[in-house]
């Protein structure tokens, strides 16, 4: 197949600078946990990338100073000598595939703790720094700092044209590096020349930009990486008032303006959100006060969409960091026209989540993500099978379906066989709660791929007992028929089952997902789970006219949602809904019409009422069929069936992302040996330094 050509202008080489992007696919820098602390893995990730075609391969942000220390976040550094060994080798394996290598320089000044380093943080302002709240403040900056700074930022420039870098990236966005912050009026009272006015806030940036371009403009594009608007109307920068001044003001310093909107949170909204394509609005100036290229994000997955902002001028350069995590062959399937193959983003930041975890990112569509070097997994390449071994899956849930695709392309013979009607388990479920429609995309995807598998059959509507999966005769059986809400409460908090979770009127996500309501009007959700389901729960139950309580033990309502970004737009929209938020409050016994929870603050107990319950606590695993083929094994000793397995939340019930990984796991370990006690990947490994005498 070749390219439809559409999409010719995607492929269209541009100029930045000195330099020429082969494409438009601009892999902007995203944190990715794995950096310096898992660098094999961090360079592995982007050489695939460049392999499936990102034109730009740029990345994470990377502190140059060691009073700007991101520890504990495994972002990239560049301190020392030390640390041109392995941005010398990403810069490589960007290389080989005929793309551009971006660095993205950063200090993030009063935002860091310097918890590795020690040092002092530096900033605009005296004033107590940002990240994990620490009892650790920044100091002001004087002449000397801001000199010492700028020499540093030029040193970098230089250390990284020298190391093989195509672009430097000055980077000033989501309100977390020191331009950032000495651009802001909230963060600068300074009263010399940095502070004041725009001009005077603008000042570093300035010179930076033009000290980056004297030292290494020759050889490296010099990249704006700016937030125009921090969406906070009047308290920051708005795209048609400073946002807007200080690019004019900028124009064309750069070779690339690369805009977006800040702060992190705003910049990658989740799909509950935000659609693709939100930033245009903010970003669509741009292009108007400057001549030169301009890129902006907003999770781009659809070339059409991509093709579009480009030809109504509101960018050149498509910018994706989501996006290339969930496809990194994204602009090789556009370019060979196998559109049906992208597997498009869900906008979920199971990624970031990850990453703000400190633990190498996962992702919800790609299972191969962070396992390129680790494991030597490809995206896209599986290795064959050696043998046209027939390979039962009961269950097409996400884990089923990834087994049975992942399985298929090895080629495998591969039956997959699930009870209902409707493919996609789970996935099929929660894409109709509201937001989450995107969320069908994992099982679009898979079940696309397997029906152009001749090798790979589907039968829906079939539940398979024991006794069945036998009969089949299959050499190698999967069992991944996921798993079911708890309704006892049973969880985090509550290790034994509440009064009354027995009654017909208290229910479990499972329940409202098979479309069943609460008896009455007020119902009281019980949340340990803390992350999405009892939020959208609460917001469906609410838009359908419920008086909804939500109440968890944590301090923070939906406390996980704040590693993928959402909390506070989850909490403003439960609040929106007229959701009654009961934190720090745990469940005690359910009654009729009634609750009793308990304050865990002020260690008392408190009476609500409540005409139905809905528990989002925990799940337990649906392997009774498991254990009944188990069983049938030990009656029928030479049924022929070689492995039998748990796969998904058959085996653990755990997020989308994990059910897809161990689904594409068992796909690829099928037909080895594996034995579980040894390590099963390859690990990184420190340079431990000779004893000294
Ligand atoms: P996972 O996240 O592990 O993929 P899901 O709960 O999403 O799990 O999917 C499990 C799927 O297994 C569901 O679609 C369910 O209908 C199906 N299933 C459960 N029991 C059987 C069975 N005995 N035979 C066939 N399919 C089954
Ligand atoms: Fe997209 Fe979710 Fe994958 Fe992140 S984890 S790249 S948001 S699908």
């Amino acid at each position: 197949m070749s390219r439809d050509p559409r999409y010719d202008i995607l492929f269209e080489p541009l100029k930045i600078g000195p330099v020429t992007a082969p494409n438009r696919f601009y892999q902007v820098p995203h944190c990715n946990g794995m950096g310096r602390v898992y660098p094999n893995a961090m360079i592995g990730m982007r050489g695939t990338k460049a392999e499936g075609g990102w034109g730009i391969v740029c990345t994470e942000q990377c502190d140059f100073l060691a009073s700007g220390d991101a520890s504990p976040y495994a972002e990239t550094n560049m301190w020392d000598t030390g640390d041109e060994i392995y941005l010398g080798r990403m810069v490589e394996e960007v290389h080989r595939y005929g793309s551009l290598a971006g660095i993205e320089l950063v200090h993030n000044g009063h935002d860091t703790p310097n918890l590795y380093s020690r040092e002092i943080p530096i900033g605009p302002m005296h004033r107590p720094m940002n990240w994990s709240l620490a009892p650790i403040q920044a100091r002001a900056m004087d002449k000397a700092d801001v000199r010492d700074y700028r020499r540093a930022h030029k040193a970098a420039a230089i250390r990284a044209r020298d190391i093989g870098f195509d672009i430097v990236i000055v980077y000033a966005g989501h309100d977390g590096t020191v331009p950032s912050h000495f651009l802001a009026k909230r963060h600068n009272q300074r009263t010399d020349e940095y502070g004041g006015s725009l001009e005077n806030r603008l000042r570093l940036y300035r010179e930076l930009l033009e000290e980056t371009k004297e030292a290494v403009g020759g050889d490296t594009a010099v990249v704006v990486r700016f937030a125009v608007d921090e969406m906070m109307g009047p308290d920051g920068l708005e795209w048609h008032g400073e946002g807007r001044e200080a690019v004019e003001m900028l124009a064309e310093i750069p070779d690339l303006w690369d805009v977006n909107v800040s702060d992190w949170d705003n910049d990658s909204k989740t799909s509950r959100f935000a659609p693709e394509g939100y930033q245009e609005e903010y970003v669509a100036f741009v292009k108007q006060v400057t001549s030169k290229p301009v890129s902006t994000v907003g999770r781009y997955t659809s070339p059409d969409a991509m093709v579009s902002a480009i030809r109504r001028g509101i960018v050149d350069l498509i910018g994706a960091a989501r996006p290339s995590i969930a496809d990194p062959f994204l602009p090789k399937k556009v370019e060979e026209g196998r559109l049906d193959d992208i597997r498009e983003c869900i906008g979920c930041n199971v990624c970031v989540g990850w990453t703000q975890m400190t633990a190498p990112a996962r992702c919800t569509q790609n299972p191969t993500f962070s396992e390129e070097w680790r494991k030597g997994w490809h995206p896209e390449n599986l290795p064959p099978a050696q043998t046209d071994d027939h390979v039962l899956i009961v269950g097409a849930g996400p884990a089923g379906l990834e087994a049975a695709r992942a399985a298929g392309l090895r080629g495998f013979r591969v039956t997959l066989a699930e009870a209902d009607e409707e493919l996609g388990g789970r996935v099929t479920r929660e894409s109709k709660l509201p937001g989450l429609a995107a969320w069908a995309r994992v099982r679009d995807y898979r079940v696309g791929q397997i029906q152009r598998m001749a090798n790979v059959e589907v039968y829906r509507e079939s539940r398979l007992t024991a006794d069945q999966v036998l009969e089949l005769g299959a050499d190698h059986v999967a069992i991944a028929t996921g798993a079911t809400w708890r309704r006892d409460g049973y969880g985090r908090h509550l290790t034994s089952p509440v009064p009354g979770t027995d009654q017909a009127h208290v229910l479990t996500p499972d329940d409202i997902m098979a479309g069943r309501r609460p008896p009455g009007t007020k119902v009281l959700l019980f949340d340990d789970d803390h992350y999405y389901m009892a939020s959208i729960i609460a917001e469906l139950l609410s838009t359908e006219g419920y008086e909804v309580s939500l109440a968890t033990p944590q301090a923070t309502i939906a406390e996980w949602m704040k590693h993928t970004l959402e909390q506070g737009a989850n909490q403003e929209r439960l609040l929106d809904a007229g959701v009654d938020l009961l934190p720090n409050t745990t469940l005690l016994a359910v009654e009729t019409g009634r609750v009793l929870l308990a304050d865990s603050l002020r260690r008392r107990e408190v009476e609500r009422l409540a005409d139905g319950v809905v528990m989002v606590t925990s799940r337990m695993p649906e392997d009774g069929l498991y254990h009944d083929v188990l069983q049938a094994l030990d009656n029928a000793p030479d049924a022929g069936m070689r492995t039998l397995r748990r796969v998904g939340d058959c085996q653990a019930p755990g997020i989308i992302a994990t059910a897809n990984y161990e689904g594409h796991r068992y796909a690829r370990e099928l037909g080895a040996e594996v034995d579980p006690v040894i390590v099963p990947f390859q690990r990184e490994r420190h340079v431990i330094e000779p004893a000294t005498s």
